[in-house]
């Protein structure tokens, strides 16, 4: 399945063959000038598509083990903050190379290991609700793939039970384990969506979410006001009725305890 990828907006050579954007001089031979390679860069960071609904990851994403990541990222960190000047002998400063590893490694990106995937177990649908069961306002934390800076809102997510049924908890556990990846607000709802089908082992699924991007309060545009929403309907929540009743129970105000 593909997204609405950045190919379409962008210009004809802007993407390579296995259409990943060409930053400056590429490997395949042809080269871009600079000025030109930053903005298509920007462009494509802007346009907020995605290439696939798999995260894209090299088939030796695993060879290293986390420790060693770890010790790596920091090395390359503490690079990245001696080259804009800061000193690592400061006492505030210097563990923050590691710091920062840690938190990628066990933290915000721990989704990116499909041994961190969270395990479902199912329970027959003992009661026999037929009806669509709604989990809303679950907290989605995640990081821009484009700017690395979070990503965070709230997923709506529903389901029409097939026989089965799963704990609620799990129903943010998987929100939580794909929010864990550098991703785009479009892939990270399929990817719920799919994922949701796969263990509840039915069509009728609907996710939707509702996300403020620190890379557009914070830099560039700079409009702290807008969110951003996307949805995945498939079986009956295709229907209009369907999604109809899902929509108004999502926009209820929420009971507060
Ligand atoms: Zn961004």
């Amino acid at each position: 399945m593909k997204l609405n990828g950045t190919s379409s907006n962008t210009p004809s050579n802007s993407t390579s063959s296995n259409g990943q954007p060409v930053h400056g001089s590429h490997k395949n031979g042809y080269s871009l000038d600079g000025a030109y390679a930053d903005e298509l860069v920007d462009e494509i960071g802007d346009a907020h598509g995605a290439s696939s609904i798999d995260t894209p990851m090299r088939p030796d994403a695993f060879a290293l083990d986390d420790e060693l990541k770890i010790d790596l990222i920091e090395e390359h960190f503490r690079e990245i903050m001696s080259i804009l000047g800061l000193d690592l002998t400061d006492d505030s400063l210097k563990g923050s190379p590691r710091r920062v590893a840690k938190m990628y490694i066990n933290e915000v990106f721990s989704g990116l290991n499909p041994a961190n995937k969270p395990k479902a177990t199912l329970f027959d649908n003992k009661f026999r609700y037929n009806e669509m069961l709604v989990e809303k306002d679950i907290t989605v934390q995640t990081y821009c793939e484009h700017h690395f800076v979070p990503i965070m809102g709230k997923a709506h997510v529903a389901y029409i039970s097939s026989g089965k049924v799963i704990g609620l908890s799990k129903l943010n556990r998987i929100v939580e384990y794909f929010s864990k990846r550098p991703q785009v607000q479009e892939r990270l709802t399929i990817q719920i969506a799919e994922e949701l089908k796969r263990v509840l082992e039915t069509e009728d699924v609907a996710v939707i979410i509702d996300a403020k991007h620190l890379c557009v309060s914070t830099r560039g545009i700079h409009d702290v006001n807008s969110s951003t929403i996307t949805a995945s309907y498939s079986g009956k929540f295709s229907e209009d009725a369907t999604k109809q009743e899902l929509l108004r129970y999502v926009t209820q105000p929420s009971v507060s305890i």
